[in-house]
């Protein structure tokens, strides 16, 4: 503290703060640092709620000019990610989890693999097969059965992959529990990227497809009937099945 950045004298001095920078970009700063910031609110730095720095304060631990902190901050608030208060200063917004939420899901999207993805289903989805046995209601098996139904109605790969999808949230939903049914949202916003969908494509024949909607209609009755090792056991059969025509082991 109590160190002037230059930036802040020639910004002060002559009006705006571009002079000091040379030929560096004025949208390269201010974009590296709402890019330094998003880190910081993803890494939990600072959560909803929390007062960031002062402008000054910013400016000074960054290394840029206070225009520079003004537009990063500008960008900021325009996503909703912070608001700013007159006098009281600038606070990360309660709306800035959902954004984050987002950009989580949109970064592990992009890159989490095929075998990632299969890793982490073998893991949960036997895993809240209790959750979902004790808090499953008329709606959740009759939303179970509907995409059974579509999946064995679709005429498209696209199609089943889609109701296959929308078959494991609703076990998940089943759960009703908002952390695992965020958790398998973001599983679902995995299997709709590319890899996971060319390699089904790839890998699913006709008999396969077969043999899956038999497998989902032993999860579902087993889940109706409430008992939990067989729907457990139908879950890991058909998640085993899966990997072994997706990956080859
Ligand atoms: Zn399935």
């Amino acid at each position: 503290m109590g160190k002037i950045h230059c930036g802040n004298t020639l910004g002060r001095a002559h009006g705006t703060q571009l002079v000091w920078f040379g030929t560096v970009p004025r949208m390269s700063l201010s974009t590296h640092l709402r890019q330094t910031l998003l880190d910081q609110f993803q890494s939990g730095h600072w959560r909803a709620g929390d007062r960031l720095p002062t402008e000054r304060e910013l400016s000074d631990q960054h290394g840029v000019s206070r225009t520079t902190v003004r537009k990063a901050l500008l960008e900021l608030k325009l996503q909703g990610l912070i608001e700013q208060t007159v006098g009281s200063g600038t606070y990360v917004s309660e709306r800035a989890g959902d954004h984050l939420g987002r950009r989580v899901a949109q970064d592990s999207s992009r890159y989490t693999s095929p075998a990632e993805l299969m890793e982490a289903r073998l893991a949960m989805e036997p895993a809240i097969i209790d959750m979902a046995i004790r808090n499953a209601n008329a709606a959740d098996l009759q939303r179970m059965d509907r995409c059974c139904d579509e999946a064995e109605r679709a005429t498209t790969l696209e199609a089943f992959e889609h109701w296959d999808a929308e078959l494991h949230q609703a076990i998940a939903d089943a759960a009703h529990n908002s952390f695992v049914a965020n958790v398998f949202e973001l599983m679902k916003t995995v299997r709709a990227q590319g890899d996971w969908g060319q390699l089904k494509k790839k890998s699913v024949t006709p008999e396969r497809r077969l043999a899956y909607q038999a497998e989902h209609r032993e999860i579902v009755e087993a889940l109706r009937d409430r008992d939990a090792a067989r729907a457990r056991e139908h879950t890991l059969a058909h998640l085993l099945h899966v990997r072994q025509n997706l990956l080859g082991y």
